[in-house]
């Protein structure tokens, strides 16, 4: 299963994986079955998650609802430390993760528009150089793990910033890559995706951050809150929710 999975993700294109690997994944979480893991995304139980990544992670993927280790921890920090279900909110989704999708879509107190360059999951096709939307005009945007992907990160985050109301905020993970880096590293003269992996980790990106991450959101002009929820939860929590180790959540505030 591991290396099946493995397989996949390096061969099939991530907008087909998105729309067909749910389907697929339906079948296999059969096999799953058992009391052991708990999905807060979905609420399903399992006698542990799958295998997932390039360099595969066991216990990594929820077979219901495609949530990962780092999509079940922002949940619970949505659920525990906001109040993202409840207060009246203009959201943008940018490259939406198809785990949050359908049930931040049913959240009658938010306004929600997906969009991405590519994904034929969202709704708006956009450009993140160039967010077709007013000033000061979105409450929340969520963009995760996509800014190690675009040419000029410094100009998607002035945009965020300038489409985010007064008070508005974002979430903004990124991949980290351990040991890590003090300062984020970019060459935009390496292009070939064999050299992109071993420079950024992994052959779409196109520079790997360091350190210096939280300092390069603020450089934009946004608060940075580095939540650390993760301290917060015990062996028993994170064992049951199958949770990352050491994952910090950055939130800015403009
Ligand atoms: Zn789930």
């Amino acid at each position: 299963m591991k290396f099946l999975i493995s397989f996949f993700l390096r061969k099939v294109p991530r907008k087909y994986l998105q729309l067909f690997s749910h389907v697929a994944l339906r079948i296999v979480a059969v096999f799953y079955r058992g009391n052991k893991v708990q999905c807060p995304v979905c609420e399903s139980r399992f006698r542990k998650f799958l295998p997932y990544g390039r360099q595969s992670r066991s216990n990594a993927l929820c077979p219901k609802c495609l949530a990962l280790e780092r999509h079940r921890l922002i949940w619970l920090y949505l659920k525990r430390k906001t109040d993202f279900f409840t207060k009246q909110a203009k959201m943008l989704h940018v490259a939406p993760e198809i785990c949050f999708m359908e049930r931040f879509e049913a959240l009658e107190n938010l306004e929600y528009i997906t969009a991405d360059i590519e994904s034929p999951l969202a709704k708006v096709k956009m450009d993140i150089h160039e967010i077709p939307f007013e000033d000061n005009s979105i409450d929340i945007i969520f963009c995760n793990h996509v800014l190690e992907h675009v040419d000029d990160d410094m100009k998607a985050l002035s945009e965020m910033r300038r489409v985010l109301k007064p008070g508005g905020w974002a979430i903004l993970q990124v991949p980290f890559f351990y040991p890590l880096l003090k300062t984020t590293y970019e060459d935009k003269s390496i292009v070939d995706p064999k050299e992109r992996e071993k420079a950024f980790g992994q052959d779409d990106h196109v520079r790997m951050y360091g350190e210096d991450y939280g300092t390069r959101l603020a450089s934009s002009g946004f608060r940075v809150v580095e939540e650390r929820l993760i301290d917060e939860l015990s062996d028993d929590e994170k064992s049951l929710y199958a949770l990352p180790e050491k994952e910090v959540i950055y939130k800015v505030v403009k």
